[in-house]
């Protein structure tokens, strides 16, 4: 669920709010989600330990606490993460709750465990594959034209497949690539080779401005709700059925790859034969 634009301003409220703060005991509550890899046991290990730092990369969140040790979430669909009070209702979904020193509780949950979280040594980072292989980040500085052309270059099939498989550009999921797809008019399972130069740079435009126009609407919406998805503002992912903003067609749902694609067919017109 989380990705780029929801995890940025979830770390940008996170920072102030934990950085500083120690753990003063964890609760591991379901097993299978935490991938411990400091052959220490991890409730004795962890408390005692200060956050010192907060990043992202990607789909994922790296928190630091001190020299020795991460803890780095990739919430994958169905992760997130809950900053609040102990009296707040605990989640059957909860997975690891931080109490902090100052009497707050960070939650992690997961209703489909399908997320991860390591904690481990910094010396260790290299070895978690889906924080590796990611391409540079899609709120950073955009990448020009021709460096975007030479970054998708490896990666062949269908242009969704592509920006969210998170290589050539990450931090890009299901529903930030319906939507830049969307804005840059552009049939979801085209493949990347049949791209005009024009269609192309549709999409390179469409891949920077769409993420970053999402952050500055949840910036305003998100509060202190980061565990809630704010989704209703977007323009055509989850909303199949619904008129399409630009043109006022029904908006399309298909079922492919094991996830749904929305778009506009008469925005986006194309077919799986192109
Ligand atoms: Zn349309």
């Amino acid at each position: 669920m989380p990705e780029a634009p929801d995890l940025f301003v979830i770390r940008n409220y996170l920072e102030p709010k934990l950085i500083g703060r120690k753990v003063t005991a964890v609760d591991e509550r379901k097993p299978l989600v935490l991938r411990n890899m400091t052959g220490e046991k991890f409730s004795d290990d962890l408390p005692g330990r200060t956050f010192t730092g907060i990043g992202r990369k990607g789909k994922l969140l790296l928190l630091e606490l001190g020299e020795e040790r991460r803890l780095v979430i990739s919430p994958m669909l169905t992760g997130g993460l809950r900053y609040g009070s102990p009296d707040d209702r605990m989640e059957a979904s909860a997975i690891l709750v931080f109490d902090l020193d100052d009497g707050h509780q960070l939650r992690y949950f997961d209703q489909k465990r399908m997320g991860q979280v390591y904690y481990l040594h910094p010396d260790q980072l290299g070895e978690i594959v889906r924080l590796e292989n990611q391409g540079p980040d899609v709120l950073d500085e955009p990448m020009k034209l021709e460096e975007f052309r030479a970054a998708l270059k490896p990666f062949r099939g269908e242009i969704k497949g592509i920006l969210t498989r998170g290589q050539a550009v990450s931090g890009i999921g299901n529903a930030y690539a319906d939507e830049i797809l969307w804005g840059a008019q552009l049939f979801p399972f085209r493949k990347k080779s049949k791209l005009s130069p024009e269609e192309f740079e549709r999409l390179h435009e469409a891949v920077y401005s769409v993420p970053k126009g999402a952050v500055t609407v949840l910036e305003k919406r998100v509060g202190d709700s980061i565990h809630k998805k704010v989704r209703d503002f977007l323009s055509v992912h989850g909303k199949g059925g619904k008129a399409c903003p630009r043109c006022g067609s029904r908006i399309s749902a298909i079922k492919a790859n094991r996830r749904e694609t929305n778009f506009c067919r008469k925005c986006q017109p194309g077919t799986m034969f192109d």
